[in-house]
């Protein structure tokens, strides 16, 4: 025991991200970021933010970001959101660790699918939530019913990660309607990536005032490296959410991310033909590890997980890693055997296809 740890940091189980490898040239679908570059407008915007000589740089930014609220207000102008209904944060990431201490800290144990983002119950453990795990069923989907009301809070990420199972957005209506007495957060990491028309949970927040639904420009908007994230609800979910926020550290969002983002959500086109990218490549990579003999899970998301039935996923990880490709895999109870591939780009995917034609010989 360290005597000067907090005995809560004893305690704790930090989440582990996936592998930033520091050499060049792999492969790397691991960490689900966007193979393609962002909006040119989020560089031309950063640069001007910069000016020549960075004298901007002395100031401090605008603590509630209202420049890339409004942003979002825009983007969504079809659901007729007002900017007191968005929270911003350093990746979605931060704005869930919020949500955990702001809305999910009640008696009652919250609910979370067994196989979900890891970092649920990690959040859990920093802040003392209790939680209850609730199996995905055999095909590793989420059985709506089987989250009963009493819970303290219930969180699903739609798609699901790392299964990439999409639910239906009645489903999500429906778990709303049914749990009316606690919050429901929705975690999107991924829905730009899971239909032509995107089924994003944003359309029922004015209806429900226990929903909030959680964004990052991390994955559809290729910007992970600049740490942006939101949340839209009610207004006084929200409220709550800039209680703990303003109690922790005022300025989330630096200038550079703050232009950077909003730029983002402005250009519509280049986000609507990243996604079609992502999701066109995702049909060949499947059909290609198909003919390879994996199964592969139906995949909403930019990623899909996958298994080959000859075959241990923790040596095709190793031996991928040799050369020169990585993917995630995850050592865990019902999910061993499976390995999780981010969708990169045409040339990435075929030598990943390459390196498993060998590998499998
Ligand atoms: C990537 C991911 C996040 C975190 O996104 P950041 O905005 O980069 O912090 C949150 N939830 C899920 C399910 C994710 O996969």
């Amino acid at each position: 025991m360290n005597p000067y740890w907090s005995p809560l940091v004893h305690r704790l189980s930090p989440y582990v991200p996936g592998e930033q490898p520091k050499l060049p040239g792999l492969v790397k679908l691991n960490t689900n970021e966007n193979p393609y570059p962002p909006s040119a407008r989020v560089i031309a915007a950063m640069r001007e933010e910069l000016g020549s000589d960075g004298a901007n740089l002395r100031l401090y930014p605008d603590p509630n970001a209202d420049r890339f609220k409004d942003a979002v207000v825009t983007h969504f102008a079809e659901y007729a959101l007002a900017p007191n209904q968005v929270f911003v944060g350093n990746g979605s990431d931060e704005v869930l660790a919020h949500a955990f201490m702001a809305l999910l800290k009640h008696d009652a144990p919250i609910l979370l699918p067994d196989i979900s983002y890891s970092f649920y119950p990690v959040y859990c453990g920093l802040y003392g939530v209790e939680h209850i795990a609730i199996p995905l069923n055999a095909d590793f989907e989420i059985g709506i019913d089987d989250y009963r009301p009493g819970n303290g809070g219930i969180v699903i990420a739609n798609p699901n990660a790392p299964t990439g199972h999409l639910l239906p957005l009645t489903d999500i209506e429906r778990l709303a309607a049914a749990n009316l007495q606690s919050v429901v957060i929705i975690d999107e990491a991924y829905i730009d990536f899971s239909a032509p028309a995107i089924p994003t949970a944003i359309a029922l927040v004015n209806r429900y005032p226990n929903l909030l639904v959680i964004r990052t420009l991390s994955k559809s908007h290729s910007l992970a490296g600049l740490r942006v994230g939101y949340a839209v609800g009610d207004a006084s979910l929200i409220e709550a959410l800039e209680r703990v926020k303003n109690s922790f550290n005022s300025y989330p969002l630096d200038r550079l991310a703050i232009v950077g983002a909003s730029a983002a959500m402005e250009d519509k086109d280049h986000h609507e033909k990243t996604r079609q990218a992502v999701m066109h490549s995702r049909a060949l990579l499947t059909a290609a590890l198909v003919s390879l003999g994996f199964e592969v899970l139906p995949s909403a998301a930019n990623f899909i997980f996958a298994r080959h039935p000859q075959h241990d996923a923790a040596r095709l990880a190793a031996e991928l890693r040799q050369r020169q490709v990585i993917v995630r895999h995850f050592k865990l109870p019902r999910i061993d055997q499976h390995l999780r591939i981010s969708i990169g780009t045409a040339a990435q995917c075929q030598a990943l296809v390459d390196a498993l034609r060998q590998i499998l010989g």
